[in-house]
């Protein structure tokens, strides 16, 4: 699965090694349509499917993305075999995994955190939002949650009237949910400078759950990383 398929997403596939082959994929997901998120959908359907011939696998989006401001072409719709339209409170099956988006979000368009249900995990994608006490509860079930901090907005700094997550909302988040595990990433230049392994390390230590801070061509096993 691919979530969030922003600007670069192929060429990074390309550059990895070993590459990522696009034509693995079952599944394309996005949270909502801003160029960051969803940029290479296009690309990377295009990818999936073998520039067409070889229809296959799923799209999940917000109603927003494919109708207000379709950033999903028309053409490349017909390559996928479905496209499921999210919808909170929602829950979709991909093989043995549950997909959910028990919540919109508070964001400019319409957004939605995912849940994925494993056999074993259940591991929440807390995606770009204002700060509201339903990330709290919504997410409480999870083993593992990979969350958005855009802001840092450090001591004492004046919040910046956006929506997006910044530090102190994080480890709130991270507090009331207190998963075994939590993954910093989608850093702003406010983040990045303030170097976010450090941050997650100072986070672990003050809340006591294991955090890190994911950087570019990042694995995870969560077989061997998430005990
Ligand atoms: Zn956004």
């Amino acid at each position: 699965m691919l979530l969030d398929p922003g600007p670069g997403t192929l060429i990074r596939c390309a550059k990895s090694r070993p590459p990522l082959d696009p034509t693995q994929l079952d599944a394309i997901i996005l949270s909502h349509q801003h160029i960051d998120h969803a940029n290479d959908v296009n690309i990377m359907i295009e990818a999936m499917t073998n520039g067409g011939f070889s229809k296959k696998g799923a799209l999940f989006a917000p109603r927003s993305a494919l109708e207000d401001d379709p950033i999903v072409l028309k053409y490349v719709r017909d390559y996928l075999n479905e496209i499921f339209v999210l919808k909170e409170g929602a829950t979709y099956t991909l093989g043995d995994i549950e997909i959910s988006t028990p919540l919109r979000h508070i964001h400019p368009v319409e957004t939605y955190g995912i849940v994925f249900k494993t056999p074993r995990y259940t591991i929440s994608f807390i995606v770009d939002s204002r700060f509201f006490p339903d990330l709290i509860d919504k997410y409480k079930k999870s083993d593992l949650i990979i969350i958005n901090v855009v802001r840092y907005d450090g001591k004492g700094g004046k919040k910046l009237d956006v929506d997006h997550l910044n530090l102190e909302d994080v480890k709130k988040i991270i507090k009331g949910i207190r998963p075994k595990q939590a993954i910093l990433t989608h850093f702003g230049m406010t983040m990045i400078r303030s170097k976010p392994w450090e941050i997650a390390e100072k986070i672990e230590k003050e809340i006591g759950i294991k955090t890190i801070a994911a950087s570019d061509g990042m694995e995870f096993d969560l077989e061997k990383q998430l005990l």
